[in-house]
């Protein structure tokens, strides 16, 4: 049996949560006897695809074709199922991020495979069958799916399993999915990138406004603190929807889910539809001057304070701390 992982890059390096969904394939595979093998779509160099040795992985399918250096769900679909053909992949597993959203369910048809999206915990193989928990209802509650299938797919939801590197180094074999260039339908004419920025989706840590911080003006203090530790910025629906701060960070139940280790919320109020997008934080630190709102509750570490007295001298602190270590 093999299993096999859609490794997804960005400008030829490997996207973390496609490492997280590498390294729990490997996982798999080494309990059920089976082989970690993985498609990667796109130009990388040959250093950094067989890089995923590291994590187990002992064979990588490597489609070194610039066609593929775009995201597009319909071609990337028909090449990772055919590569799960070559490999006799009984499990394909991709992350549960922006575009596995979009592929999963894709590949599931293709391989007439039941498909588990966002599962958040190592699965359990029983006599041909895969049972797996996801977080459901908004992340309040947790469910065990079962795949009956022979063919299977699960989604993992990122930042839900850890990388833990070893020394190997996979065995690289070029892959020339059949796609042709009527296939794609869609091309990509230009790509306008937000430069120096930590990918939301990616980061460590997070440092998060919302409407407690009055204007956009105010975002200095995000900024800074976020500059400060290497972080990404978010931001409440609100405070995108008046166009304080661009929609792509806007996290929670209609925006973006976030999984960081550290997850700072300033002058956030913590409602549900927030929270859904941020509780499977690590850590929480909340502050707000109304010791009432609901964030405090899912908090690891609250501070009851204006941000406008706490973030300055957070921001200070963190700078002396920095300088001192
Ligand atoms: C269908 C639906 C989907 C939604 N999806 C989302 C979603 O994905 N993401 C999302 O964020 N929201 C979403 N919302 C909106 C959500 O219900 C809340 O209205 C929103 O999260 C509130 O944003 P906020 O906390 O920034 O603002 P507010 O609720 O106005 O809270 C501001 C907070 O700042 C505090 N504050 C004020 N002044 C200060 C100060 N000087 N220092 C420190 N703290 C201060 C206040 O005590 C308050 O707790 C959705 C709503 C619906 C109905």
């Amino acid at each position: 049996m093999a299993i096999l992982t859609f490794v997804e890059v960005s400008e030829g390096k490997i996207k973390k949560a496609s490492l997280e969904a590498a390294a729990y394939s490997s996982k798999i595979a080494e309990t059920s006897g089976a082989e970690s093998v993985a498609v990667v779509l796109g130009e990388a160099s040959a250093d950094e695809v067989s890089s995923l040795g590291k994590v187990g992985v002992k064979v990588v399918y490597h489609a070194a074709d610039a066609r593929f250096n775009t995201f597009n769900s319909k071609v990337y679909s028909k090449a990772i199922a055919e590569a799960a053909d070559k490999a006799s992949a009984e499990l394909v597993v991709l992350s549960f991020n922006q575009n596995g959203k979009f592929l999963g369910p894709r590949i599931a048809v293709r391989l007439s495979a039941g498909y588990i999206p966002g599962a958040s915990e190592l699965p359990v193989l029983e006599g041909g069958k895969l049972s797996a928990k996801k977080n459901v209802f908004s992340g309040k509650a947790s469910a065990t799916y079962q795949i009956v299938t022979a063919k299977k797919v699960v989604a993992l939801t990122p930042n839900s399993f850890p990388i833990v590197k070893g020394e190997g180094t996979a065995t690289v074999e070029a892959f020339s999915p059949s796609v042709s260039d009527a296939d794609f339908g869609v091309k990509v004419k230009s790509v306008d990138k937000v430069t120096g920025t930590i990918p939301l989706t990616e980061a460590e840590v997070v440092v998060s406004g919302g409407r407690g911080l009055k204007g956009p003006e105010n975002w200095w203090m995000i900024e800074d603190l976020a500059k400060e530790m290497g972080a990404a910025t978010a931001c409440s629906r609100p405070v995108a929807d008046v166009d304080w701060r661009p929609h792509h960070e806007h996290v929670g139940q209609t925006g973006i889910t976030v999984r960081p280790n550290l997850y700072i919320a300033v002058g956030i109020s913590g409602a549900i539809q927030h929270l859904a997008g941020v509780n499977q934080s690590k850590v929480i630190v909340v502050i707000n001057n109304d010791p009432e709102a609901p964030f405090f509750k899912a908090a690891d570490y609250g501070i009851v304070g204006d941000a406008f007295e706490v973030m300055p001298k957070l921001i200070e602190e963190y700078k002396k701390f920095k300088a001192a270590h």
